[in-house]
């Protein structure tokens, strides 16, 4: 990313590549020349990032702060140390940066009454790149496709990181983003199994074609708490195909994930679900108490909303409306508890 130049994420005009912005900057880790010698200036990457919007946003601020063709991160237009002049932000800059942001955005938060969501002083100091890295990770890992922007890209790239050209991907940055996010779902998919053996153990009712799998495997699961998980690990963690549970929070359910079983997948080799693509009757679907009312509760703000659009819109709310009240009755009938184990 240091390595972007002004320039590097062109709008798109009408190509065979569609109408996406492209980010086409360098790599270095594997960048070698023909006689296998590393090649310290780096190289273009073969494959382009895909930008989505506020990425595209992001860019075009830089490039209104440097001169065409320049490092968007070049130290002399940031607050970089003197010795990376000319060059880009190095540790401290980057640190600075991350430290300012967090201070504009906690003004925004005041500006606009918005309290809960003022980033809080951290104890362990200043969030240096490493950190925020992990943190984006967290994120992402536990909300596909949500809060965080870059979640809808990396969310979506999560789910094909076994396939020829992601394992490109990950192969080139070994300490990279890519391993944190790996790192993060293992101990998410962890804690979602250990969360429902709670629930079920306290009562709670379970339904959906995959419920028995899904709760035998969250009685056995193994915890990680105080230890280190190894990106390889949580590689393999994550390909025991059938065993692994994923929370699904904009699906509502708990995905069970086996590969041959999937709707999301089925044109693909992935070892993950497409939680972002998530299709309704599949048969890794899990579900408990909490999703029904959750259901119930989205279909109450379905209808809450469907009062301030016009009528196309409304009459679509309420079709959904329909659906998850639907589902959420289907758990009611088919749930089963600790009490009244399955037939
Ligand atoms: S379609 Fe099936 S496999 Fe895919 S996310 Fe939904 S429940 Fe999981």
């Amino acid at each position: 990313m240091l390595a972007m130049r002004s320039g590097c994420c062109p709008d798109p005009v009408d190509s065979p590549e569609g109408a996406w912005h492209l980010i086409r900057t360098l790599q270095f880790k594997t960048a070698v020349d023909e006689d296998g010698n590393h090649l310290s200036s780096g190289v273009e990457r073969d494959v382009p990032w895909v930008a989505i919007a506020p990425v595209v946003a992001a860019i075009r601020v830089l490039e209104r702060i440097v001169p065409e063709g320049e490092l968007l991160f070049c130290s002399d237009y940031h607050r970089g140390t003197e010795r990376h002049r000319g060059k880009a932000l190095g540790g401290d800059g980057i640190r600075e940066g991350l430290t300012d942001f967090i201070t504009w955005a906690n003004q925004e938060a005041a500006r606009h009454g918005l309290t809960h969501e003022v980033i809080p002083a951290d104890p362990a100091g200043a969030l240096t790149s490493v950190r925020f890295r992990r943190t984006l990770a967290w994120h992402i890992a536990r909300q596909p496709g949500g809060l965080v922007a870059l979640a809808l890209q990396y969310g979506h790239l999560r789910t094909v990181l076994d396939t020829d050209v992601a394992g490109g991907y990950g192969t080139r940055s070994r300490r990279g983003i890519h391993d944190l996010i790996g790192i993060e779902t293992a101990l998410s998919t962890a804690e979602t199994a250990a969360d429902l053996h709670e629930r079920y153990s306290h009562g709670e009712g379970v339904s959906g074609p995959a419920a028995r799998q899904a709760l035998h495997q969250a009685s056995t699961v193994r915890r990680f708490e105080g230890t280190t998980v190894k990106a390889d690990f949580a590689r393999k963690y994550l390909a025991r195909d059938g065993t692994v549970l994923y929370d699904n929070p904009h699906a509502l359910l708990l995905c069970r994930y086996k590969r041959d079983l999937a709707l999301c997948e089925r044109l693909t080799d992935s070892a993950m679900p497409a939680l972002d693509r998530c299709v309704a009757g599949c048969g890794n679907a899990v579900r408990t108490d909490l999703h029904a009312q959750q259901l119930r509760a989205r279909a109450d703000s379905f209808v809450r909303r469907a009062l301030h659009h016009p009528q196309p819109i409304a009459d679509r709310l309420l079709t959904a409306t329909g659906r998850l009240r639907g589902l959420a009755d289907d758990h009611d009938r088919t749930r089963v508890t600790c009490q009244e184990p399955h037939a």
